[in-house]
């Protein structure tokens, strides 16, 4: 039988599988992605879809390499919004919208104005304080308990699964090949992978690109290394409410909710560390609408349309994993965005495909390498 030959086989349809093969396809390689369920069925299809390099919180020097990672994601972020509907078709609705981040007392103000020190300071974003008088402005239907918030400027969101759609048909025009395959396991010679095993074949390549998502713990028994890679389930709903339209963003603690084009209001989220358990809860409902109901009033005629659930990768330490594999020269890995992926991804992949082409990334990557579990 003859065996199917990739110059780059990528593992994961998710934002960063797709970007990655968007970009290493746009250089002429012949790409395939192999995908064991359907493209953007988990978290990159049914993330909220906010855009925001500065939610990072701490001082500009403890996270400027998760910072340059997310300042080069949106910076992909907007090339493809100028590239991607145009080439397939499809409007994700990348859009500019503001944020405002409620404060409550006066504790969460100080923690806010040490972040808004910082944040004033990059370069595109506008970042103020308002007092509760000129945020209910903003958003007429926050809750007048605050004592003001934090706007900014210069953030945008997307609609994931649209985007998803977009970077697929991008990809499939490029020539990239989209298979529904799963694969279970690696084959590795002379400290080179050769092929990958799926249920029925086996697919050989020169290099491999790993992008699984929550599922690239698989990889440490595959490759022998340590990828601490674990779910963080998250839940979503969107409501239709004739009386309230949120203009920005609001947000709270690690809750948030904006009014998108579709008309609904998204409004998340949870957060939960109890395995591949990815179905949406009557906990889940509760807890987004109680904290969209502290955050924003008058939802009395909101309507719930639609609630879902997806799983987040998350690495033990909080940050991406990105780079090649220790020993196996012609692998490479990309995962654990955890709540920031839909921003982080495309810049992961950038990332990704220079070293796959052998060039030099855009910023400093040490911080990524899976070495550091090892
Ligand atoms: C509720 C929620 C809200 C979020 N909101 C935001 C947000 O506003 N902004 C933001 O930036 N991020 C957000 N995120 C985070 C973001 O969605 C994720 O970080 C991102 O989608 C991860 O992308 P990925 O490509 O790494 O993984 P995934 O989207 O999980 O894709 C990995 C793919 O690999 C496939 N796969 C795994 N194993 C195999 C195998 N053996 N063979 C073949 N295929 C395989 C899977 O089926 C999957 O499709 C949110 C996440 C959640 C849960």
């Amino acid at each position: 039988m003859e065996s199917t030959h990739y110059e780059i086989c990528i593992i994961g349809g998710g934002i960063v599988g797709l970007s990655t093969a968007y970009f290493l396809a746009k250089s002429g390689l012949k790409v395939a992605v192999l995908e064991k369920d359907s493209i953007g069925s988990h978290a990159s299809g049914f993330a909220f879809g906010g855009l925001s390099p500065l939610g990072e919180a701490g001082d500009p020097s403890s996270i400027s390499p998760v910072f340059d990672l997310a300042k080069l994601g949106m910076a992909k972020h907007h090339e493809f919004s100028s590239e991607l509907p145009e080439l397939s078709g499809v409007d994700y609705h990348h859009r500019f919208r503001p944020a405002i981040d409620l404060v409550f007392n006066d504790e969460e103000r100080k923690e806010a104005e040490q972040t808004m020190k910082w944040r004033q300071q990059v370069d595109n974003y506008k970042v103020e304080w308002v007092d509760t008088k000129t945020a209910l402005e903003i958003v007429p239907n926050l809750n007048p308990e605050i004592i003001g918030a934090v706007y900014t400027e210069g953030v945008c969101d997307v609609e994931p699964y649209r985007l998803v759609l977009a970077l697929t048909q991008s990809c499939e025009k490029l020539g990239v090949e989209i298979l529904n395959k799963e694969i279970t396991g690696i084959q590795i010679e002379n400290h080179l992978a050769k092929s990958v095993s799926t249920h029925q074949e086996k697919i050989y390549f020169d290099k491999l690109v790993l992008c699984m998502g929550p599922w690239s713990g698989n990889v440490s028994d595959w490759l022998g290394i340590n990828v601490p890679i674990r779910p963080l389930k998250g839940q979503i709903l969107r409501l239709k409410s004739e009386s309230v339209e949120l203009k920005a963003c609001a947000g709270y603690q690690h809750n948030y909710a904006v009014t998108k084009p579709d008309g609904l209001i998204w409004a998340g989220t949870t957060e939960e560390d109890i395995g591949f358990q990815d179905s949406p809860t009557p906990y889940g409902r509760n807890s987004v609408l109680e904290s969209l109901t502290h955050m924003i009033h008058g939802l009395d005629d909101a309507e719930l349309v639609y609630h879902t659930a997806c799983l987040r990768p998350l690495s033990i330490d909080g940050k991406v994993i990105l780079g090649s594999a220790p020993q196996i020269d012609n692998v490479f890995l990309g995962t654990g965005a955890g709540r920031k992926g839909i921003l982080l991804g495309p810049g992961m992949a950038k990332i990704t495909s220079d070293l796959v082409m052998n060039k030099e990334p855009e910023i400093d990557i040490s911080a990524f390498n899976v070495t550091r579990f090892s």
